[in-house]
This record gives structure tokens, sequence and C-alpha cells, in this order.
């Protein structure tokens, strides 16, 4: 693979994005195998990356779509993607994006009662999905908590009365349930509690077909980082959810919308040394990048893993990795990698999901290339961008 990695950072340049489809195909498997019921959709969460090549692979393995945005919903269908086949779950949008998405028909999850009033008393035929927040707290752990009391995602499991009140009141039919706070799946046992209590409220609507448990698995970011055993989590959940639809006398349909989980580790990104700089304190790596490209590690103090591809063999030496951006833009400190030197390619891991969708044109750069491997074949689905596309859309005025 790293002669590969090489030899694409030759041919597009670096810096540049690669994911495996074949890791995306594995990941995609593993979590469908995790799971034993009778009816399960996948869900990608399309915001980790939402390059249309890759929802078109995601499409061809059987997936469907979880979108934030109308714009996602647009490239969704562009993909292929069937309208039946798109969640929208939005948090806290206005109405005219609601309306925007109910015109495509796409499936509608609901995140606040104002919004169920609203959509109940404008578009009386829509069936409708309400996201419930459980408000449940993880071992006194706010980082493994699932929906706790202050978070602002979902309608209150308190506040089931007055959305039942609402549906009655417009006659709304809510066929789906949804439940995403988007925590990482630390404790599985938290989860399938929290699904417990969401289980508990879909059995006061009668129409329900489906029932969304979100996302929130995690995967390793660090060698030996901890990650979600997605099989025995599979195994317990469905258990939980088969006992359920036996309890109802009605097989309902399962659904989860990962999205790191089906491509963090599919994601590379590649970029070449500019500069080592030797200080009395520390070495530091400038790279031909910034935050402009991979905001995580200064956004959130995310860890990616740094590999020196063009020196592999080389004596393992202590560096701080920096960006090119005219501020704090540190990719990592007290890093071990093979000696690097000057116009080395490095690759940092996990780079498939919230990199490339988070990347900008911030200090006026041009955002990477993307390129697509599939079995042994790569296609370049992004192409670098050129200064007319940072002139796009702006008017010179003359003074
Ligand atoms: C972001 C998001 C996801 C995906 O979360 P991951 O941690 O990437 O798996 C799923 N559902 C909703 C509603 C989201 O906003």
């Amino acid at each position: 693979m790293s002669d590969l990695f090489l030899k694409l950072a030759k041919e597009h340049g670096a810096p540049l994005y690669v994911y495996d489809a074949d890791i995306i195909e594995q990941k995609y498997n593993e979590f469908t195998s995790a799971f034993d019921v009778p009816k399960l959709d996948i869900h990608y969460a399309c915001k980790a990356l939402t390059n249309i090549s890759v929802l078109s692979f995601l499409k061809s393995l059987g997936s469907k779509l979880d979108c934030v945005s109308v714009q996602e919903i647009q490239l969704g269908i562009k993909a292929g993607f069937q309208p039946e086949d798109i969640m929208f779950t939005p948090n806290g949008v206005g109405e005219v994006e609601y309306d925007d998405a109910i015109s495509y028909g796409v499936n509608i999850n609901v995140d606040n009662l104002q919004m169920l009033e609203y959509l109940g008393s404008t578009y009386p035929d829509l069936k409708l999905c309400v996201r419930i927040n459980p408000h449940l707290m993880g071992g006194g752990n706010s980082k493994i908590s699932v929906g706790h009391i202050d978070s602002k995602f979902g309608i209150s499991i308190h506040q089931m009365p007055l959305v039942h009140r609402l549906a009655n009141k417009y006659g709304i039919v809510i066929n789906g349930i949804h439940v995403h706070t988007g925590s990482d799946i630390h404790d599985g046992d938290v989860f399938i509690r929290a699904a417990e209590l969401i289980l508990g409220a879909g059995e006061s609507f009668e129409d329900l077909e489906y029932i969304d448990f979100g996302s929130g698995f995690k995967v390793a970011y660090k060698p030996n980082d901890f990650y979600t055993d997605i099989k025995k989590f599979g195994s317990k959940f469905s258990e939980v959810f088969n006992d359920f639809c036996d309890r109802m006398g009605k097989s309902f349909t399962l659904k989860f919308e990962p999205g790191k989980f089906l491509v963090s580790e599919s994601g590379s990104f590649l970029t070449s040394v500019n500069v080592i700089k030797q200080t009395t304190a520390c070495t530091f790596v400038h790279v031909d990048s910034g935050f402009n490209h991979l905001i995580r590690p200064m956004f959130y103090d995310s860890y990616h893993h740094i590999e020196n591809l063009s020196n592999p063999n080389g004596d393992d030496k202590l560096y701080n990795v920096v960006g090119y951006i005219c501020e704090s833009d540190t990719f990592a400190n007290d890093r071990i990698i093979s000696e690097v030197r000057k116009g080395d390619i490095l690759r940092f891991k996990n780079a498939g999901a919230y990199c490339f969708t988070m990347s900008s044109n911030y200090n006026s750069r041009y955002r990477p290339p993307e390129v697509l491997i599939r079995e042994g074949k790569s296609y370049l689905i992004r192409e670098r961008e050129k200064i007319e596309d940072l002139l796009k859309g702006q008017n010179l005025i003359q003074f």
C-alpha cells in the first residue's frame, strides 16, 4: 500500500486525500453482519465524507443515506439514492429547509415540538419520525453519556405526552422514532440502557414502523485505542430489539446511521514535508498543509497517527508536526516518526471521516484532490482546486 500511496502522491501531488473503498466495504459488512434482526437499514451519515463517488460506492453496497442538510440530500440524489432511502435528520433548522427537504420526498426526522406542530399543521399526510433525547447519563461521566439533560438534540423523553397531543390534534402519523446524540459508544451497556428507554417510549406509538438508533460507534485512532466491538454490541443489541418486536407482536425495521465507523479508517491524508526546523528545544516538521485541510487535531485535540512513507526504516525520532497556517496549527506534538527529511511524504491515518468535509479555503489555499482506490485501481474523484474556484461567485467592485 505504501508504494501505491507514494505513486498517487507523485501523480496527483500532495496534499492529497486517498480513500480505500475495499476498507469501506469491509467495515460495511462488519457492521451489517453484527446484527441479527429481521429488517436492518444502514443509513450512512454522509456528513463524514460527502464525495459523490463515495456515496455511490456505499449505495452499491446496499447502504441508505442520512443527511443533515438539504445540500446533502441533493448530493445523495445526484449519487443515485432514491428519496425514500434518505433520512433527513437536521438539528434546529428552519421551516424553509424542512419545506425543501419535503419537496424531495425524503424521510423527515423532527427534533423539536415547534417544528412538529408546523409540519403537522402544514403537511397533514406526511409521515414523520421524531428524535427523542433519553437523558441518560452513563456512569457519571459526561463523555459517555447518551443524551444528557442539557444536550440540545431531540425532544425530551419526558415530553412524549406533548408529542402525542400534537399528533392527535393534527392527525400526524409518527412512523419512526430516532435517537442520536453523537456520543462515542465506549460502553455498549449504557447505549443499550438508552435503547431500552427509547423502546419503552416506542410502545406508545401505534403507527411505528422503524426505530433509528443513530450512531456513536468508535474506531481506533491510536495504536491500542479503544473502539466499539461491533460484533459483541450487535449481538446484545439484537436480543433487546428482537424482544421488543416480540413483545409488540410486530417486526420493526432497525436503523443505524454510522458515519465514522464506515469511512474513518479508509482514509489517508498525504502531505509533503516543506522544512525541518531544529530548535534548541525540539524539531519541527513543517508540512505543506494546515488546519485548512485537516482540522480535527486543532479543533478536537484528535490524534491522527502519522507515518513517514518515504523513509519507513529510518531511525525513530521525536517531532512536532506543524502546518503552514499563520496561527497555532499543530498536527502532533512529541510524536515518534521514522526520520523525516525535506520532501518526504507523510501519511495521516483515519482521514476518511470529518477531514475533507471540514476543510476550508482559509489562507486562500486550495482544497486537496481526492482519490478513491477500488480493487487496486485508483480514481481521481475530486480535482485539486484552482484560482477560479477561489474567485467563483465573487463580484469585483472597482472603486
Ligand atoms: C453525525 C451524525 C451521525 C454519524 O455519527 P458518527 O459518529 O460519524 O457515526 C449519525 N446520525 C446523525 C443524526 C448525525 O448527525
